[in-house]
Formats: structure tokens, C-alpha cells, sequence
């Protein structure tokens, strides 16, 4: 089963830029930028994680998010709250309302997937695997363990990411930017040959065996695919 992220936002750029992401790590999304929309939406189905800005036109976050909570269908639906800075006194009202969670713009994208997974993890566990294998590589997100061949292997926290963000959409090719946003998040500013340092890093904690990183000449990385046939 795949899970389904609903997210509500009216900054295009961040709702395309939020997708990505989501997709990135293999969830189906859907996106609508007005809160009436939305409820209409929620109304015909109901994903298993909504991320809910907090200033929309139609109904605001907080109204809509009011209003699912007192919905049957919709009472235990996660609800991430997306607020601006100038929003962040209500907070406090933000979670009265209902959410399980808020962010603060301008918020760091790996943070808020480690978020998404943590939240969907404790309300639909059998959606989020704790454990990615792939040929003989088995990374464990909840106790940050790689072990290879039943080996444990020492990365570190920066490779470790990049292992496990690269893992999760096998063969699917990441430039070094798109690497740099989901690894090391929008507001780090580091120079993409960084992303190559890491890259060998990983590839020499990896060990001896196959390279699973592929190098894919003038777009960047992926996780070989072929790799996860046992050869
Ligand atoms: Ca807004």
C-alpha cells in the first residue's frame, strides 16, 4: 500500500516543490490550493496525512481543519499545519484546533518528511517500512543501522541520508540539486560537488561488493535498480 498525502497550499512554487518531495519518497499525492476545494475533496476521499497551510483563500486552515475534526470520517486524519512566521503566536491555537503537528515557514524539507514518516508511522504503521532492503544492503530508519550482508556497516549522518533517500525510489535519477534539497534541505547553502564528496564517502563505507550508486553522466545519481534482484 502506498500512502496518500493531500496537500493543501497556495504557494504554487512550495505545493510543486512539497510534491517532489512526497513523490520522491513514493507517495501518491494530491494537491489543491483553495481550503473549499479541499473540504470537497476531503468529502470524496480521505488521504492518510494532510498537509494544511494555515492562510487560504476559500476557508482557512484552521476553520477547515476544525471542521474535519468534528467529521466522523476525518476526526483521527494526521494533519500537518504549514504556518508563516508572523502566524507563529498561534500556534498554541493551531494545535487546539486539532493538528498533530505544525511547521514553521521557511521550514528545512528533510525535517518535515522525517515528520510525515513519523507521524504516518504512528497512525498507519504498516504503511511506512522501518526497514529498506535491497540486495544485500538492509538500512533500518529507526535505529540507523546499515548492515550488508549481514555486516554492520559505520556511515555517517550525512551518507547515511543519502543511502536511505536514494534507497527509497530505486533507480530513479536525482540531480546533485535535487540531491542537495531532499539530503541537506532548501536552506543549506553547499556547493553541488559537495553532494560527489558524499558520494565517494557512501560508496567507499559501502564496502566491497557491488556499487549500488549509479553514476548517471551529466544528470547525477541513482540507486541502481538492478540491485535489488539478488544477483
Ligand atoms: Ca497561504
Amino acid at each position: 500500500m502506498i500512502p496518500k498525502v493531500m496537500i493543501v497550499e497556495d504557494e504554487e512554487p512550495l505545493s510543486l516543490m512539497l510534491r517532489y518531495n512526497l513523490e520522491a519518497e513514493g507517495y501518491t499525492v494530491d494537491a489543491v490550493m483553495r481550503g473549499d476545494d479541499a473540504e470537497v475533496r476531503l468529502r470524496e476521499s480521505v488521504p492518510d496525512l494532510l498537509l494544511l497551510d494555515w492562510m487560504l483563500p476559500g476557508i482557512s486552515g484552521i476553520e477547515l481543519c476544525r471542521r474535519l475534526r468534528s467529521r466522523e470520517a476525518t476526526r483521527s486524519l494526521p494533519i500537518i499545519m504549514l504556518t508563516a512566521r508572523g502566524e507563529e503566536s498561534e500556534r498554541i491555537r493551531g494545535l487546539a484546533t486539532g493538528a498533530d503537528d505544525y511547521v514553521v515557514k521557511p521550514f528545512s524539507v528533510p525535517e518535515l518528511m522525517a515528520r510525515v514518516r513519523a507521524i504516518l508511522r504512528r497512525s498507519k504503521p504498516e504503511l511506512i517500512a522501518t526497514i529498506l532492503r535491497a540486495g544485500d544492503i538492509e538500512l533500518d530508519r529507526e535505529t540507523h543501522r546499515i548492515r550488508r550482508n549481514g555486516r554492520e556497516l559505520h556511515l555517517g549522518p550525512t551518507e547515511f541520508r543519502l543511502l536511505e533517500y536514494l534507497m527509497q525510489s530505486p533507480g530513479r535519477v536525482f540531480s546533485r540539486a535535487q540531491l542537495l534539497d531532499g539530503v541537506w534541505g532548501r536552506d543549506v547553502f553547499v556547493d553541488e560537488r559537495t553532494v560527489d564528496v558524499h558520494v565517494g564517502r557512501l560508496r567507499k563505507a559501502l564496502g566491497r561488493g557491488r556499487d549500488p550508486i549509479r553514476t548517471v553522466r551529466g544528470s547525477g545519481y541513482s540507486f541502481d535498480e538492478s540491485f535489488l534482484v539478488p544477483a
